[in-house]
């Protein structure tokens, strides 16, 4: 089977749909914790395996030998390596064919805070012996445009990242890619790394500017010291580690971190990445 956990989260939803479109659904299974939740998912046919990536003893049944598995990344900051090791081990005993897996951008050279779990990851995963494909995902658009309503308000978007730039892609880019390298020929993806970001790189200014364009607003980036931008974020309600996280993120764009435009992601879904600007549209309130 081709097997993806997180399967009901946001990226996991788009690669089963684009799993769908292009495999029988009897031969996908779904790694979920919550069966309630991947109802819709059990019936488009899709196999559910129960497994919780914090009790390493229920993924025992998650894998069978010769599966191509996609170990979507958690969400828990800070938990995510023995979640993963738990994930990599019981792929191991299975004896999967693929293990495919969502790190970051820049993989060993990402130097920021947020890619220490995913580089260890790699590190297991390199470890374990399996055949494995490195997806190391960009930023999303979505990070975002899913933060459009302050931006509105305010007719600001704040950071400390000044002029560095962003080589975002859509969510669904990343899906499609991450379908791609399940569905093709094994030998094209095994055990290799991909560098998957956008076709172009913007700046925040750049994303001031293209928010105003479409909203007909009065829109600018606003550059502030990273000590301010930590306490705007908390001021408006983000958890103090996630937001140091953020400025952490920001520094290392102002870096060029996430800037690198490598073209893997358009070559690898045929198709040229989902610019800003049309997530930018999806995201606005409909006039
Ligand atoms: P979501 O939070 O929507 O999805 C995370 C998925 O992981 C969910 O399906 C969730 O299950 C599952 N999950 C979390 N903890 C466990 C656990 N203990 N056991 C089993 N499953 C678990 O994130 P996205 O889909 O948007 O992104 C996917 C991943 O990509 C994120 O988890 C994160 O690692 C990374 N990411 C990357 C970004 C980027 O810009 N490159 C931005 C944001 C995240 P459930 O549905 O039950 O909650």
């Amino acid at each position: 089977s081709i097997v993806v956990t997180g399967a009901t989260g946001q990226l996991g939803r788009l690669v089963v749909d684009e799993l769908l479109a292009t495999v029988p659904a009897g031969s996908v299974a779904a790694v979920v914790r919550d069966k309630g939740k991947a109802a819709d998912l059990a019936e488009r046919g899709v196999e559910l395996r129960i497994a919780d990536y914090d009790r390493p003893e229920t993924l025992a049944g998650a894998f069978r030998a010769g599966d191509r598995v996609l170990l979507i990344s958690g969400s828990d900051v800070g938990r995510r390596v023995p979640q993963h090791a738990a994930v990599i081990d019981a792929a191991k005993a299975a004896g999967v064919a693929q293990l495919a897996y969502t790190g970051v951008l820049g993989g060993p050279e990402a130097d920021f805070r947020l890619a220490d779990e995913h580089q260890e990851t790699e590190r297991l995963i390199l470890g374990s012996g399996l055949p494995y494909t490195l997806l190391r995902n960009g930023w999303y658009s979505e990070n975002y445009t899913a933060n459009l309503a302050p931006v509105l308000a305010h007719g600001t978007v704040v950071g400390n990242a000044a002029d560095g730039r962003i080589a975002s892609a859509a969510r669904a880019d990343y899906a499609a890619a991450a379908a791609a390298v399940l569905t093709g020929p094994a030998e094209e993806h095994l055990n290799r790394a991909y560098e998957l970001s956008g076709d172009t790189a913007w700046s925040l200014e750049e994303y001031a500017a293209e928010v105003a364009r479409r909203t007909g607003r009065e829109i600018a980036y606003r550059n502030v010291p990273a000590a301010a931008h930590l306490e705007i974020l908390t001021g408006a309600g983000v958890p103090a580690l996630f937001a140091e996280i953020l400025v952490d993120v920001d520094e290392a764009i102002g870096r060029g971190a996430l800037a690198a435009t490598s073209g893997d992601l358009s070559r690898l879904i045929g198709r040229p990445t989902t610019p800003i600007g049309e997530t930018i549209a999806a995201a606005l309130p409909s006039a």
